[in-house]
């Protein structure tokens, strides 16, 4: 790029620049996205790192089509594409226009949500989506929130005020109460919560697990039978992290069934709707969260669920006043609110994070472009199209499937013949190694009661049961060629 430093800068005077590369950059990833004809092209890391590493960061390329070829060949040409129809893998979605849109924008205007004077109407339409989500979840007049990075950081920060809350409501010191604390979960429960107690500083067993059912959600009787052993035990439940929709199975916990017991045992209620949280907007099944509304905190992970790009999310409360345990005041930021003085809206108050991104702009564009419903029918179609894929899988006697989906996740495993029963486990890996090498699909690989498991997540709606079944079809092709040349490789002489 010819001229000064200055000349990169986005300024009054580069505004004609700032739209040419922009355009050439979207116009190399809307070739890239229309030409993709499967999800990865199965590179290694072997194979890719040489390039990268080749790179000489401290010499700069001529200009922006010479670092967009450059970019080819180190990232977009082997880059995981999850819009396309094969890519069967994590909770990624395909993301929606309007909320690239909304990206585009907010990071070129580059406001940070930590107070009101670095970004001003950006504030007001986080504090109005927040408002939103919690009118949606049910979380009544005194609810608040912020947005945050990820499921992950929303739950750090659940449990963050949850500890605060219970050393608040206790009058013995601190250093007696924080070994006492608990959490409780379900087995099926996301392992961040577990880093979140550690980060808390809380007991290495400070997470209780309780049993799931069948289904992979948490036994109420068992969390009542677990709530009245922490009591017997001089412990404390600082919360119950209920899950709306579990990470490997989409199942829902019951949440009224959770609630009650939480209410009677006077435990705060969590719920890591990080995932099931699109069914706010479902037109066909907001039902199945039913009880949402009765928690004190939700996790809500737009980038899963609202077909956002990374990175969306947002922690609800019931009762905004416990926002103040992440409250600090900076003399230099947010200074004290004095008795007279005008108070302004400081969203770092709120939030773990100081300088923050605008990402409420995305889910903003979303809504002001599609509305709700269309996200919503968007998420009802890929539960669909998991229930599909169950009624595929449980007629085919070449796989086993475990529970049938709330969500759009469905576990499941090819089952070899019997003499070869034992090579299950390896046979399943070899599948998902070889079908990602061959870049043909991207599954997901999870271990369930000791043994190895496939995984479908469903968030495309584009992906339609044939595509389905091919996949199925190709992971069917590389297990019995696996256990094919296993047995083939031990088999004894033959005989006569
Ligand atoms: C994905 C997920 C998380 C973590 O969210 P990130 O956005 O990846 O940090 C937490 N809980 C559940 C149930 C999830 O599925």
């Amino acid at each position: 790029m010819a001229g000064t430093p200055r000349a990169h800068l986005l300024t009054t005077g580069t505004a004609e620049d700032y739209r040419r590369v922009l355009a050439e950059g979207i116009d190399r990833v809307g070739t890239r996205i229309a030409r993709t004809d499967r999800p990865f092209t199965g590179v290694s890391p072997a194979a890719l790192a040489p390039a990268v590493a080749a790179v000489d960061l401290d010499r700069p390329l001529a200009d922006a089509t010479a670092a967009l070829d450059e970019l080819e060949e180190v990232y977009l040409r082997d880059a995981v594409y999850f819009h396309h129809p094969r890519y069967l893998a994590h909770l990624n979605c395909p993301v929606v226009i309007p909320a690239l849109l909304g990206e585009a924008v907010l990071t070129a205007v580059n406001s940070s949500l930590d107070t009101w004077d670095q970004s001003a109407g950006g504030t007001l339409i986080e504090r109005r989506l927040i408002d939103w989500t919690a009118r949606r979840i049910g979380l009544g007049p005194a609810a608040d929130g912020v947005f945050t990075s990820g499921g992950s950081q929303s739950n750090l920060q659940a449990l963050l005020l949850a500890r605060e809350e219970a050393c608040a409501r206790n009058p013995a010191p601190r250093r007696e109460l924080l070994p006492r604390l608990r959490v409780l979960t379900s087995a099926a429960g996301h392992f961040s919560v577990q880093k979140a107690a550690t980060l808390l500083g809380l007991d290495a067993d400070a997470v209780r697990t309780v049993p799931t059912d069948a289904d992979r959600r948490m036994c109420p009787d068992a969390l009542h039978a677990e709530l009245t052993r922490c009591q017997r035990d001089g412990h404390i439940v600082m919360a119950v992290v209920a899950t709306a929709g579990t990470t490997d199975f989409g199942s829902i916990d019951p949440l009224d069934a959770i609630a009650d017991r939480c209410a009677a045992a006077g435990a705060r209620l969590h719920v890591d709707a990080a995932y099931g949280c699109g069914l706010l907007v479902s037109p066909t099944r907001r039902h199945l969260l039913a009880g949402i509304e009765r928690a004190d905190s939700v996790t809500v992970d737009y980038h899963k669920s609202f077909f956002q790009p990374v990175s969306s999310s947002a922690l609800l409360v019931r009762d905004g006043q416990v926002l103040r345990h992440a409250t600090y005041h900076a003399d230099y930021l947010n200074p004290a609110p004095r008795a007279s003085g005008e108070q302004l809206p400081n969203q770092v108050d709120k939030s773990l994070q100081t300088t923050r991104r605008f990402d409420a702009l995305k889910l903003w564009l979303t809504l002001r472009m599609m509305g709700p419903d269309a996200v919503g029918e968007l998420f009802d179609e890929v539960i669909d199209r998991a229930d599909g894929a169950w009624r595929l899988l449980a007629g085919d006697p070449r796989f086993e499937v475990v529970t049938r989906p709330t969500l759009s996740t469905v576990v499941f495993r090819y089952l070899p013949p019997a003499p070869a029963g034992h090579l299950a486990d390896d046979a399943n890996r070899h599948a998902r190694r070889a079908l990602a090498a061959s870049g043909a699909a991207v599954v997901a690989g999870t271990r369930v009661d000791g043994r190895q498991y496939l995984k479908f997540t469903l968030l495309n709606p584009e992906t339609t049961l044939d595509d389905v079944a091919h996949v199925v079809d190709l992971i069917a092709g590389h297990a019995d060629r696996y256990v094919g040349e296993r047995a083939a490789a031990v088999a004894p002489c033959p005989v006569g």
